[in-house]
């Protein structure tokens, strides 16, 4: 496991589910005693995802067909190991790890992450010290007041100044910490020239860049006046930052985000730390790589809509494309919004005010209407249908890439209105040519297929045994008259779990349905996920408990009989006359049998 009992019991107790699991399903409602909202690991509009906090378990009951206990959900939302999740929850909930000696593959990563996570933290904490007090610092000081940078806002941000000389990488050493592991936190590397090790980000300005939990895992370098070198350079990729996979400004933003349903996505880091202090909290950028795909997955955690801010030069255009052709394939709707005078977004608000961006904001264009503005003076010169055709190919392969169905209809109209197409005549262009977007490998096609599967929702048919289960499952009050079903199961997962609860039962525990969960492991885990959160409605729970009952203990006899009627045949072989007496005595039974209403059983197959 990695770490005490004690210790998982204590995370578990100081977390809230709820709030866990809302943070990643900002559509999630109550229902009952469930909730429900749109499942984080697919696309879809119909909520099929289900979760019930008093048992700490989640069911998708759309594509995924998956679920759960909690560890279960942030493992699969952040792509941890079981370890690697445990920390994660431990930070959140401010609790120490005591690792034990465990040292599978998995423990030996999560103490390292451990390990390199604290070493950053402390970095960052030094470099802030540094920015405050060394005189040495006053360059950056200096920079940051210039661009209006109040020290609420250094602080909000933890801003930070990485010294020239005496820099983190020498204190750590004389602390006693391992070359290699600063190597590996991206904090030092060795010198081409020298063959010495030296800080990664000496003499820069310092922006912290924090999970969505606030947890720092990386560091972004602003060169100050005319030092040579780019002017941002990033933390390399470690073992607990992966490029593409964080956003700068969500941490701090995420309330705004949520609360407005929508991000704007600008370029770099002073965008973002400009926009929040002149009060557009919601503003994030991509660090310093094209959007990506789990960047589009983590804004649309927290908002549905998003507004693209970039500048208006041609890079700036095309970076705009690239990132609306990713958001739009996880049903993030984008716009796009441009500040005029060739200013950058930071620039502007600090000249213009918040309100002036918000106006901009506002009137945002749609995507498509926008690239179609850009477009339409160039087409001008085409009179042929073929011309304008050519001209428009990249924004058609753009709209042919969009999986929303309504929105590509939509789209595919207002271009051939503008383009002066025949909409019918363009679909045919954008299919003839199979582009449904580069790179696509899933067909939209597929996706809806799989979120349409409504049988899926209903309640499956259930057998007894399962029904019994989920009776025990929502009211283990009525434990005592269920103890004697022990004998009676067929299948042999239903009776693991039967005797998993029982066995806690019998401890005086409180039965929790999690634990058996993980007990059955990832193969037969979200079977038992769906059986307890398909939110099955017991009118009399201690009658559907009598019914369950019967119905196992019938089979169980049939099941009986049946061995029993093979091995009086094997019998009758050896005397014939037992064999006629036998069968006689069989036809009278079932003539009997037959005679005799039988009330039935609930959901037997
Ligand atoms: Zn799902």
């Amino acid at each position: 496991m990695g770490v005490s009992r004690d210790t998982l019991e204590r995370i578990k107790a100081a977390l809230d589910p709820l709030e866990v699991v809302r943070e990643a399903v900002p559509s999630l409602k109550q229902s009952g005693v469930r909730w429900k909202g749109n499942c984080p690991f697919h696309n879809e509009r119909t909520p099929s995802f289900y979760f019930q906090p008093e048992k700490g378990l989640w069911h998708c009951f759309g594509a995924c067909q998956e679920g759960g206990d909690i560890l279960a959900f942030v493992m699969k939302l952040e792509g941890l190991s079981f370890p690697e999740a445990l920390r994660e929850l431990a930070h959140r909930t401010g609790i120490v790890l005591d690792w034990d000696k465990t040292d599978d593959a998995a423990s030996r990563r999560a103490k390292e992450r451990d390990a390199l996570l604290g070493l950053v933290e402390e970095a960052a904490g030094f470099y802030r010290d540094s920015l405050r007090g060394l005189a040495e610092a006053e360059v950056a000081r200096r920079t940051l007041a210039q661009r209006g940078v109040r020290p609420e806002t250094v602080e909000r941000f933890r801003l930070g100044y990485a010294p020239r000389r005496e820099g983190f990488l020498d204190r750590a050493l004389k602390r006693g910490v391992a070359i290699e592991l600063l190597l590996k936190a991206g904090l030092a590397a060795r010198s081409d020239r020298t063959g010495r090790y030296q800080d990664t980000l000496s003499g820069r300005l310092i922006f912290p860049i924090r999970d969505a939990y606030g947890q720092v895992v990386a560091f972004g370098g602003r060169v100050l006046e005319e030092d040579a070198g780019p002017k941002y350079i990033n933390s390399p990729e470690t073992p607990v930052y992966t490029k593409g996979r964080h956003l700068y400004g969500l941490y701090e933003g995420r309330t705004a985000l949520r609360d407005r349903g929508q991000g704007v996505v600008v370029e770099g880091y002073m965008d973002v730390v400009g926009l929040h202090q002149a009060g557009v909290e919601r503003a994030v950028a991509p660090l310093g790589t094209g959007f990506t795909a789990e960047q589009s997955k983590l804004l649309r955690r927290y908002a549905q809509e998003a507004v693209m801010l970039f500048d208006p030069d041609p890079a700036g255009q095309r970076a705009s494309w690239r990132t609306a052709d990713v958001l739009l394939k996880d049903d993030v709707f984008v716009r796009v919004a441009q500040v005029p005078d060739g200013l950058d977004p930071d620039e502007y608000v600090q000249a213009k005010g918040a309100a002036a961006l918000e106006k901009i904001l506002t009137d945002a264009r749609d995507v498509v209407d926008f690239w179609l503005d850009l477009l339409a003076p160039s087409l001008s010169g085409f009179s042929d249908l073929h011309g304008r055709l050519r001209k428009a190919e990249e924004l058609l392969r753009f709209i042919g890439g969009v999986p929303n169905e309504v929105l590509r209809e939509e789209w595919v109209k207002r271009a051939a209105a503008r383009l002066d197409l025949d909409a019918a005549a363009l679909k045919r262009e954008m299919f003839r040519k199979g582009e449904r977007g580069p790179g696509r490998t899933e067909t939209p096609a597929s996706t809806t297929a799989a979120e349409r599967r409504p049988a899926a929702l209903a309640p499956a048919m259930r057998t007894a045994e399962e029904e019994l289960l989920q009776v025990l499952g929502a009211h283990p009050a009525l434990w005592p008259r269920a103890e004697k079903a022990d004998g009676w199961f067929a299948d042999t997962r239903c009776l693991a779990v039967f005797r998993h609860w029982r066995d806690q039962w019998k401890a005086g525990d409180a039965v929790e349905p999690a634990a058996a969960v993980a007990v059955l492991g990832a193969a037969d885990g979200p079977w038992l996920t769906a059986l307890l959160l398909e939110g099955k409605q017991f009118e009399d729970p201690g009658v559907a408990l009598d019914r369950a009952l019967a119905g196992l203990e019938r089979q169980a006899t049939q099941r009986e009989m049946k061995g029993l009627e093979g091995e009086l045949r094997a019998l009758a072989r050896s005397d014939p006359r037992f064999g006629e007496k036998f069968d006689r005595h069989l036809t009278l039974t079932r003539r009997l049998k037959a005679a005799t209403p039988e009330t039935p059983g609930p959901t037997e197959r």
